[in-house]
């Protein structure tokens, strides 16, 4: 059902490529303060899920309607963007020679629409919201080091905080455990729920032992639409998710 104040609101969109169905009919629905995972097999459409809310890619039909009213359908990936969207993709890109600190200093002008510079002076405040970042990505200690030497899990924290540099209202995060160590992956299910008290996330992982420590709501897509929805018991013990992805 659609309300003025869901954040993320996807009812019946449906996109082919060559006349294969990518999302068939899908729907989806995201609450502020929300944090929602997605699961489902290779091919499900996932990715062209994230691909048409970042406006990537247009829907052949079905309403996609941002923060209540706002219609993503109409708005280009610059402009959703600027509305408050931000995408992790799965590889890490931050900028290896920079330090931690730098790489969210450029994150942070970046939000300014001043490019690659680190000749902006911050303010007091800019420079708390740095601190604080550094905070909720575990980074504090390694902030004046290159970004080249820290882990692969710490450089997938390092984006999401330069994500959160943006101020996203919604951030949507594809396969952030995939290759981080058992304790990065436990400590990414806490940074996740820490950053969702603040805005809206929305995760696509595979793996379950991190679905369930996010314990949050879930939907498995397959062949495009929702399989199933609600607690990851829920999800895990029907029929149809074992048959289409969990039992493969
Ligand atoms: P997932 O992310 O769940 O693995 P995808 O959204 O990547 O699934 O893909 C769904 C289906 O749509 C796949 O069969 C894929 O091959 C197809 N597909 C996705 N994007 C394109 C594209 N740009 N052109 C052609 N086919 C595509």
């Amino acid at each position: 059902e659609k309300k003025p104040t869901s954040i993320l609101y996807l009812d019946g969109v449906s996109v082919s490529f060559d006349g294969f169905k990518a999302l068939n009919s899908l729907s989806f629905v995201v609450e502020p303060g929300e944090l929602r995972a997605i699961i489902g097999p290779n091919g499900a459409g996932k990715t062209t899920m994230m691909d048409i809310i970042t406006g990537k890619t247009r829907p052949d039909e079905g309403e996609v309607f941002f923060n209540g009213e706002v219609d993503l359908t109409k708005k280009d990936e610059a402009e959703i963007a600027e509305l408050g969207i931000g995408r992790k993709f799965q590889k890490p890109t931050v900028f290896e020679s920079h330090t931690v600190w730098d790489n969210l200093e450029l994150a942070l002008n970046r939000k300014r629409g001043v490019f690659a510079t680190l000749f902006y002076r911050l303010s007091v405040e800019d420079k708390a919201r740095i601190e604080e970042i550094l905070e909720t990505i575990r980074l504090t200690g390694r902030k004046d080091d290159v970004a080249a030497n820290l882990s692969h899990g710490q450089k997938q924290w390092l984006e999401i905080g330069m994500l959160l540099a943006q101020e996203p209202k919604l951030l949507l995060v594809d396969e952030p455990v995939a290759g981080m160590t058992d304790a990065e992956t436990a400590e990414t299910a806490i940074l996740l729920k820490q950053i969702a008290k603040t805005r809206s996330v929305v995760v696509v992982e595979h793996d379950m032992g991190f679905i369930r420590d996010l314990g949050v709501k879930v939907t498995c897509l397959a062949e495009g639409s929702v399989l199933a929805e609600g607690s990851i018991d829920f999800v895990s013990n029907d029929q149809k998710v074992i048959e289409n992805y969990l039992g493969r």
